[in-house]
């Protein structure tokens, strides 16, 4: 696999940054993740815009116009011979001092790497996924905003960890003040009496990109699309509830802290939408 670096294709084995760079010391720096379906990249031009207004909020010069990034993730992807793939693109404050002083690093790092993503097995999305709380809280978005989609994972691994060692895959991360957000990387979303809710970006959710795709599409549905407070009981007592992001797609949940989910089986508001999903991957995107 080549791995683009520092505006070359190298090798994955020579693929490799400094110990001085603040990507790795600090977790300066931004990324985001894209996929391609069937050669056409999805949302890539959105992809683009967060991953400039992150940068622009840590004031981190991104060492190349929207242009240039377009043309060398295509380029990735045309490289490596890659229809269907994950793409991980990645600016990092590059190599400094041992100091935190982002003025000492004089040159961002930017890597891309093209590669294939299964976050979960297939039957997954057909049996659905059981869902924990876990302890650890959403970052405060007055603190850290979660629009910023930075490298430093650290409170969304915690939930991670907490939800691997209780014996599932992914958790729940409450506020602060006790109201649903997501996922450790995806959003959540539930479907009832003909609503789909999802937790407002104001609580502490990144605003994702799979997320407004799926709320556009729901509008199509007869489905009356709001961004609301929720509760764990309204998880509980949802008719439907799903997760979404690029890498997961729209996962079904039928279990909750051990509470069951409408039927328990993935519900048709979900599979209708799944669907629609797909048909869009298909038809739009940027070709390479
Ligand atoms: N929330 C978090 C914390 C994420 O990291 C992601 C992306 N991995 C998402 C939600 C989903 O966002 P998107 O649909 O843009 O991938």
């Amino acid at each position: 696999m080549k791995v683009y670096l520092n505006g070359k294709f190298v090798d994955q084995s020579k693929a490799v940054v400094s110990v001085f760079d603040h990507g790795l010391l600090y977790g300066d720096g931004v990324f985001e993740g894209i996929r391609s379906y069937n050669g056409l990249i999805f949302k890539l031009e959105d992809h683009i815009d967060r991953l400039f207004e992150s940068a622009h909020t840590i004031m981190l010069r991104v060492p190349m116009s929207k242009a240039e990034l377009i043309g060398v993730v295509k380029e990735s992807l045309r490289v490596n011979k890659l229809r269907d793939a994950y793409i991980r693109l990645v600016v990092t404050r590059g190599e400094g001092d041992l100091g935190l002083d982002p003025r000492k690093c004089a040159q961002p790092t930017v890597f891309i790497i093209a590669d294939k993503i299964e976050l979960y097995p297939k039957k997954l999305y057909e049996q659905g996924l059981e869902l924990i709380t876990v302890a650890t809280q959403r970052n405060v978005p007055e603190a850290l905003n979660p629009q910023i989609k930075s490298l430093n994972y650290l409170n969304n691994i915690l939930a991670k960890i907490e939800a691997i060692n209780a014996g599932y895959e992914e958790a729940i991360m409450l506020s602060h003040s006790g109201y649903v957000t997501e996922c450790t990387g995806e959003n959540i979303f539930i479907v009832k009496d003909k609503h789909l809710l999802t937790p407002p970006p104001y609580i502490g959710v990144l605003r994702g990109i799979t997320r407004s795709t799926v709320m556009d599409l729901a509008a199509t549905q007869r489905l009356n699309v709001q961004e609301d407070l929720l509760t764990r009981h309204d998880l509980f007592n949802a008719e439907e509830v799903f997760l979404t992001g690029t890498a997961a797609e729209i996962v079904p949940v039928v279990k909750i802290d051990g509470r069951v989910i409408g039927t328990g089986k993935p519900g048709p508001a979900t599979k209708k939408l799944q669907a629609a999903f797909r048909q869009v991957t298909k038809t739009e995107g940027v070709r390479y």
